[in-house]
């Protein structure tokens, strides 16, 4: 089919730093729109990805799932929006639309296979699909959001995958008053899950092992903070914790946390260390504890997360960077050195 190329930055292999290239983008089909990308969050997937952490990855690679731009052309049956319009894309771009996954809005779990915004197959052009570091994004309205005129585009653009992981288990898992919930690992979807978590009414408890965010959490809204790597301040909360959201990005013991749920509580697993996980039996067989996990979210539930954020007036705490700064961005993403989400100004993309 036709295409076009765009400006982009992607890399060919492992430990080749990202760089400028041309990539194509598809022409607009009928209920296809066309966004100029304003703004890119960088998340750890974009980074297990580039890394090649996981195995799959396709080559070259263009990573960015956290896109807000505004829609600069819409296809002939295109109805939800119009040139000028605001508009996110967060990891999802296309599903079956059949399944029973997807007829229960949980197109994440699509049965036919899920088409993510960057490292899956194109259906159109062939290779694979090529994310939002890169002045345009293509795809079916139905897997573009309405962005709130209220919310600070830069800040906003991490809640398209951060807000949507972190809000869709804690709604699921029903925090609210009364509930004690547990944020496990501040970076960039913990911070985010802790001002919804808040919004939402819970008590916030924040699990972190770097000493310098105990004080930064409560900043941003936990009622409590606990350095996990010290055991004595974790033996206060051995058995009362309704939830925990474990948004670790590498390989560390869940049993600590397992043990902190009270009777009929799960850990609930969000992020994504690329080697197993050791689970001990006494840690789930004790209190009838469940360990259980969930991704990202529906597109009609990441809508209602936007319009919960810019109704609460939640947004991430971001540093704004230049598309240039992205591999030392990276790197500092690796070591943990971000508070809390490094965010891609795409105007930056013109000036190279
Ligand atoms: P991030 O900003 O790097 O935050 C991860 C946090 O985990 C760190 O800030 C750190 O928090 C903690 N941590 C890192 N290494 C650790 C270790 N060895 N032991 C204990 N704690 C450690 O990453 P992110 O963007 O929030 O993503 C987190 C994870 O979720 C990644 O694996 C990502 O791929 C995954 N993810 C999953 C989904 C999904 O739908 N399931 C969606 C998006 C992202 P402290 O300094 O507070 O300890
Ligand atoms: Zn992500």
């Amino acid at each position: 089919m036709e295409s076009h190329e765009v400006k982009a930055y992607g890399t060919e292999a492992v430990n080749v730093p990202l760089h400028s290239m041309h990539i194509k983008r598809r022409a607009l089909l009928a209920h296809d729109v066309e966004i100029e990308i304003l703004y890119c969050g960088i998340c750890h997937s974009d980074l297990h990805q580039i890394k090649n952490d996981f195995g799959g990855t396709m080559w070259p690679i263009v990573p960015g799932h956290e896109i807000i731009g505004k829609v600069t052309r819409a296809g002939a049956h295109v109805e939800k929006f119009k040139a000028g319009d605001l508009a996110g894309v967060g990891c999802i771009v296309d599903s079956c639309g059949k399944c029973e996954s997807c007829k229960d809005d949980l197109e994440q779990f699509c049965d036919e296979e899920v088409t993510f915004s960057f490292n899956s197959p194109d259906k159109y052009l062939g290779g694979s699909t090529y994310g939002g570091f890169s002045e345009t994004y293509v795809c079916n309205e139905r897997y573009v959001l309405h962005v709130p005129a209220t919310l600070d585009l830069a800040s906003a653009a991490p809640l398209l995958c951060a807000g949507i992981t972190v809000y869709s288990p804690l709604k699921h898992w029903q925090a609210g008053p009364g509930k004690m919930v547990g944020i496990l690992g501040i970076g960039g979807l913990g911070h985010v899950a802790i001002k919804i978590a808040k919004a939402m009414g819970a008590h916030v408890v924040v699990f972190t092992t770097s000493p310098s965010k105990v004080e930064d959490a409560k900043r941003l809204g936990a009622d409590e903070a606990v350095l996990s790597t010290d055991a004595e301040q974790l033996k206060k909360y051995v058995r009362i914790m309704n939830f925990i959201i474990d948004t670790v990005s590498a390989k560390h013991d869940v049993n600590t946390y397992l043990n902190l749920l009270r009777h009929d509580g799960s850990l609930v697993l969000v992020g994504l260390p690329p080697e197993p996980l050791e689970i001990a039996a006494f840690s789930v067989v004790s209190g009838r504890h469940s360990f259980s996990g969930s991704n990202i979210g529906g597109i009609s539930e990441t809508q209602e997360m936007l319009d919960f954020c810019a109704k609460h007036n939640i947004r991430a705490d971001i540093e704004l960077i230049n598309i240039q700064q992205i591999n030392e961005a990276f790197a500092r993403l690796q070591k943990g050195d971000v508070k809390y989400r490094f965010v891609i100004d795409m105007a930056s993309l013109k000036t190279n």
